[in-house]
Parts: C-alpha cells; structure tokens; sequence
C-alpha cells in the first residue's frame, strides 16, 4: 500500500482533503478533454499539464492509475448551453468539411501538441460519438427514476424534482432557488426553452433539427446527447459508478460538473467522484482565454512566434515551465516578460541537472558540513513538501532552484567535496532529477533550430580549445558566436572548458 501525505483540495468539501482512494493500489482519475472544433490554445495546456503531473506524482508514489480523458466530438453546442448550433457541426459547415473530419484533424493536432508539451498521454481517450449505447441507457434510467421528463423528443434532466432531497448547487456553491427562480429571465426568450419544465432544467437528449447533421436513434427522436452527460456516462463506464478523481478548469464547474453529479444521483442514487479537481484559469489582462472570447493563442503560435502578440516564439518546455511555476488553483496572467522569465529559469534548472550529470563525487567527506547537509535534506524534503500541498509545484520549483545553488557551488569549487557526504550529494542528485523529469515532466530541449549530440558538441568544443591553443582568436570568436545563435553558451573556466544553455 503507498506511504504518502498527499492532501488535496476538494472543490466539494472546499477543503483540503488527505488523499485516500477508493480501492488502493488502484486510482481513477478522469479529466475533461478538449472539444475538438480548433487548434488547443494556451487556456488548453494548464488543465493537462496539471493533471499531467498528478498522474505521474501518483504513479511515482506507487499507484496504479487509470487515467481517462475523453474527447468532445458531438453534443457541445454554442455558449455551452442547451441551444444554438453544435461547435463541431458548425466548424464543418463553415470549412465545407465533414464533421468527423473536423475531429479527426484537431484531435491529431491536439495530440501533437500534448506530445511536444511531454504530457502521458491517457491510457483510454474516449469519445463522446462512441459511447451513444451507455448515454441513451444512463438517459433512460434517469427518467425511469422520475428525474428527468421527455418532451417533444427532447429528454431534460428535472432540476426542481431531484432538488427536493439532493443538494443541487453544492459543487459550484450556486442556490437552487435562485437558479430556479432567476436562471430563465434572460433566456426565457431564447428558442427551445418552452420545452423545459424549469430553465434550470438541462438536456440530456436533443432531438436533431435540420441543422444538426450528427444524429442518432434514440427512444424518443433521432437526436443526439447533451454535453454534460457524455462525460457520466464514459467514466461510469471505465472508471466506475464511484471513482477517485474528477479534474478540469474552474469554468467546468458550472453547470457541466454539477449536472454531472445530479446525472450520476438520478441514475444510480449515489455521487460519481470522491474528490473533485479544479485548475484556475490563464487570463490575458486580466481577462480569461478562450476561444469563445476571440482573445487566445494556440499553442502552434506559441511555438512558433505566430501571434501579434508574441515577441518571440516560446518552446513547448518554457509552454510547461510556465504553467507550473505556480500554483494550479492560482490564477495566470499570460505576458511576454512572464514567458521570457519562465524560459530563462527552465533553462538553469535544466543546466543544474546537466552539471549534476557530469560532477563525480570523489568519494569521501573528510571534514562533513552538518548545516550544508541540512540544508540539502531540507530542499529536498520541501520538493515533496510542495507536491504532498495539493500539488503545488511552484514550491517544488522554489526548493530545486535552493539545490541548484549547492549544485553550482559544487561545480564552481566554492563548496568543496570533503564538506559533503557522498550519500548526501547521492540523494541531491536523485533528487533533482526525479523531480524535474519525472515528476515535473520537463525534458531538454536542445537547440533552437537542430538536434546535436553529445558527440558532436565534444567535437566542436575540441576545435574551439585547439584554436585557443594556437591563438586563433577568430576562430574561437567565429566559434562563441555560431553556437550562441543557437542559444548555446561556451564556458571558458580554469576547471576546463563546457557548454550550457544560454540562461
Ligand atoms: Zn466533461
């Protein structure tokens, strides 16, 4: 059974919570996925990279996880509302494509995206248009239990009937009787909602209109499957009627979280998810990103420069640097210092770990440290200090760069070897890697333009001490300056001459 003092912050109990799972060693941990009508912009990479990072956190601490994130191929309809024209369908009407081809291209380039940002990828991906069966019959044990009602082939879940003995509105904190009472006003107007019992009633089933290409038979109409019960009925399938972990952005909460527990209670009497999850968002000053607003920027863009408001192209590591340098339940204001700053730090904390690749320890302490000693347990224990505070990276983060400065002292010969004990430096340096590879999934990234190998950079760096040697200073110059446009810094020290990325 796994040891360990994780607490995580449930958006139900608005507390922290230890983390202790259902059925140990196993973990479900299901995370909305991305509806796929366009490019994943950067409000997309928080949610994955976070939950990214739980996932490996859990497995590192000896879980076996199963991590389901499905993808929104249908049902997802303008304004996240009951009405207007279905995201996909419209994109497909608009680009002369099939709607399926619209999925198919941005899933392939969400998936491309989520590699180059290093996140797992799930071990089951879902699709809502594949999952029609287990939505119709979840439909119809919901109406069979009296909490949802057909009309005019439209199925809506009955918010006012499954209120009198649930707690609708507990996850988002909203007041059932003002949702009632108040939700309609404005939309009282909008086509449809004569269908409803209550506006805060929400569909479960749409019967298609001409409009709506992607149709299904169904007991009552040929239609297709609201948004929010896709998500019930594909975890309740792969993860169970009860499970673990419920993660997505904080704009997720309402109403799309919230029907889903009233979809998980009306249909078998008992709440889908143990602890439920939510990342802040990223906003743009102070406003939020999406799509919906018109004010995003695609992660392609970020990769490659190819935005007005970009000074520069941003790697996908500096992407999840970023994002990770603060807390996932803190807001995120996107500017370009914030991402310079971001892709500089990355950039030390992965020449720590290349540095700690090549020190060697000599192999005796012959006058020990006991404060430097302490000082290295104590970064190392805040690293999993920040992890076990609901997973708060950005102290994780805090607690490398302390390592990193002993890692540095180390090299630059101002800490000396005898004053540190081989097993100390031996856990420094399990440590650091762990963290800032397993855990934290960054990874080098080498180059602005090409791949090198180690080889080759021995190699040049070989031409650069030869001409050093014969006082070709031209030459080291033409040398420094080559390797610097590919962000790449020589270092000339007494010790001996190597390289880093430029910080
Ligand atoms: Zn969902």
């Amino acid at each position: 059974m796994p040891q360990h003092n994780l607490y995580i912050q449930n958006t139900l109990s608005r507390q922290k919570e230890k983390f202790e799972p259902l059925h140990p060693p196993h973990v479900g941990l299901y995370v909305c996925g991305p509806t796929v009508y366009g490019e994943a912009h950067l409000g997309h990479a928080r949610p994955y990279v976070t939950f990214d990072v739980l996932y490996r956190y859990l497995s590192h601490l000896g879980y076996k996880v199963r991590y389901v994130r499905n993808i929104t191929d249908v049902g997802h309809l303008e304004n996240d509302g009951d009405e207007g024209e279905d995201k996909i369908a419209k994109k497909a009407r608009l680009e002369q494509l099939e709607p399926m081809e619209v999925v198919e291209l941005y899933t392939e380039s969400f998936h491309e995206s989520m590699r180059l940002l290093n996140n797992h990828h799930p071990g089951i991906e879902p699709r809502a248009s594949g999952h029609i069966p287990e939505q119709i019959e979840m439909i119809q044990r919901i109406i069979d239990n009296g909490f949802a009602y057909v009309s005019n082939g439209s199925v809506y879940f009955d918010v006012s009937t499954y209120a009198q003995n649930n707690d609708y509105g507990k996850l988002s904190g909203r007041v059932i009787e003002e949702l009632i009472a108040g939700a309609g006003n404005e939309r009282r107007e909008l086509e449809g909602q004569e269908e409803k019992r209550n506006p805060a009633d929400f569909a479960l089933w749409k019967k298609a209109d001409e409009r709506h290409i992607m149709r299904w038979s169904s007991p009552w109409s040929i239609g297709f499957p609201g948004w929010h019960i896709e998500c019930s009925a594909m975890s309740r399938k792969y993860l169970g009627e009860t499970f673990d972990i419920h993660g997505g952005g904080m704009d997720l909460v309402f109403p799309h979280h919230e029907s889903e527990i009233a979809q998980s209670k009306g249909s078998c009497g008992h709440a889908p998810v143990k602890y439920w999850m939510h990342n802040n968002m990223i906003t743009i000053n102070g406003r939020k990103m999406g799509k919906s607003l018109g004010n995003f920027i695609t992660l392609k863009e970020f990769f490659e420069g190819s935005n007005a408001l970009l000074e520069q192209a941003y790697s996908p590591m500096t992407i999840r640097f970023f994002i990770l340098q603060a807390h996932y339940r803190s807001t995120l204001d996107f500017s370009n210092e914030a991402l310079k700053a971001a892709e500089k730090a990355y950039k030390r904390i992965y020449n720590g770990l290349r540095s700690l690749r090549s020190l060697e320890h000599p192999g005796e302490a012959s006058s020990p440290d006991d404060q430097l000693k302490e000082r290295v347990l104590s970064a190392i224990n805040q690293c999993y200090e920040g992890l076990n505070d609901d997973l708060n990276t950005a102290v994780t983060i805090a607690a490398l760069f302390e390592l990193l400065k002993i890692i540095n002292s180390l090299k630059g010969g101002q800490i000396a070897w005898e004053k540190l004990e081989p097993e100390v430096f031996e856990s420094l340096r399990n440590t650091y890697a762990l963290m800032v590879e397993t855990i934290l999934g960054l990874r080098e990234e080498r180059g602005k333009t090409a791949q090198f190998s180690e080889v080759l950079m021995d190699t040049i760096l070989e031409a650069y001490r030869s001409a050093k040697e014969r006082k070709d200073y031209s030459q080291v110059d033409a040398i420094r300056a080559r390797l610097k446009s590919e962000g790449i810094v020589v270092k000339d020290a007494k010790t001996g001459i190597s390289w880093d990325y430029e910080e």
